[in-house]
């Protein structure tokens, strides 16, 4: 009789850890999330995931989706309780997330805990910030230098006290298009506490890309803080490439900006101002691009924008470009 109740309210372990962990992300405050958990207990489980899934010379994440697919597989050759047995094991996944890392999302935002003052570009800003980013480009462009995971790394580490925690955190090379056929061109798998890129990318892409995917695994949530702290991290690296890759992912978004703003000035920039070999440089990166984008691209742009609404992420895919006037913001204040 008493073994029957324990399996019975084990049935609703799942749903119960998620249950709590939701009431916890709903009532906690967002200083008490960013000292007790993203600056205390979440380092425990950086520590955890740095052993067990950098111990493993392929992506961890393969295994955990094999073993999620196969329990999945199990429950469903089951005749009784099978339909219970799968809302455990989902609601098991979304509290293990939560625990894992999803209560980042409600930590605060780097531009209030630096006090940057950020009001959105008016368009003569975009111009004027832009010029200086094309110069700044066009002369790393001839010093440039090639560069390694472990000088992004290094990169990173200039700034930050948790040394051992960025070192080991293990970084994935995923298959050309992997993920960008599906609309992303990096991701981090909070369950197995991975970064990943896809090899696909263009090579001035990857440091920015994979900067921005090792902020995630240091416990930084937010699509801009992430692209605003690889900016300015690789901005200051020693190697050539890595300024290099900051500058052109800014000037990008300037770019985008400004054909938002002014489209036929935006079409002058892009054919007659910027210097020929930042010009072919945007064509080329906006080729690998449009070779892995489709409909599957689509859908996964339009996923990504719900995933993050759904986490309260209030401009959804949007908030990748947020990080332009936060890195002004900064510029200007040095
Ligand atoms: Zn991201």
């Amino acid at each position: 009789m008493f073994r029957k109740k324990i399996i019975h309210l084990l049935n609703y372990s799942g749903i119960f850890c998620l249950v709590i962990a939701l009431l916890l992300k709903f009532c906690l405050t967002t200083t008490f999330i960013e000292r007790y958990y993203s600056n205390s207990f979440f380092f425990s489980y950086r520590q955890f995931f740095n052993h067990v899934s950098g111990a493993f010379p392929f992506p961890f994440s393969y295994f955990f989706i094999l073993l999620i697919i196969s329990i999945t597989v199990f429950i469903l050759f089951k005749k009784r309780h099978k339909y219970l047995l799968l809302a455990n094991l989902f609601c098991f996944l979304g509290a293990y997330f939560l625990w894992a890392w999803g209560f980042n999302y409600e930590r605060r935002s780097q531009d209030e805990l630096l006090q940057l003052s950020v009001t959105p570009l008016t368009k003569e800003q975009i111009i004027h910030y832009l010029d200086i980013e094309i110069k700044k480009c066009d002369s790393l462009f001839r010093t440039k230098d090639n560069f390694s995971i472990a000088d992004i790394k290094d990169a990173i580490n200039i700034h930050r006290m948790q040394e051992h925690l960025v070192q080991n955190i293990p970084i994935r090379s995923q298959p050309p298009g992997s993920l960008m056929h599906m609309g992303i061109t990096g991701i981090y798998f909070p369950f197995t506490g991975e970064a990943n890129y896809d090899e696909g990318l263009h090579q001035t892409r990857k440091p920015f890309v994979i900067a921005h995917e090792l902020f995630h695994a240091l416990g930084y949530a937010s699509e801009s803080d992430c692209n605003f702290l690889a900016y300015i991290h690789l901005s200051h690296a020693k190697n050539s490439f890595l300024q290099y890759s900051a500058s052109m992912e800014l000037l990008t978004y300037l770019l985008l900006d400004l054909k938002q703003n002014d489209p036929p000035l935006y079409l002058r920039y892009r054919k007659n101002l910027l210097p020929k070999e930042l010009q072919v440089e945007l064509d080329a990166i906006k080729k690998k691009h449009a070779q892995y984008h489709g409909w599957l691209s689509d859908v996964g742009d339009a996923f990504n924008n719900f995933y993050l609404k759904s986490q309260g992420v209030k401009d959804g895919t949007e908030n990748y470009s947020a990080f332009v006037p936060m890195a002004i913001a900064w510029n200007e204040r040095k």
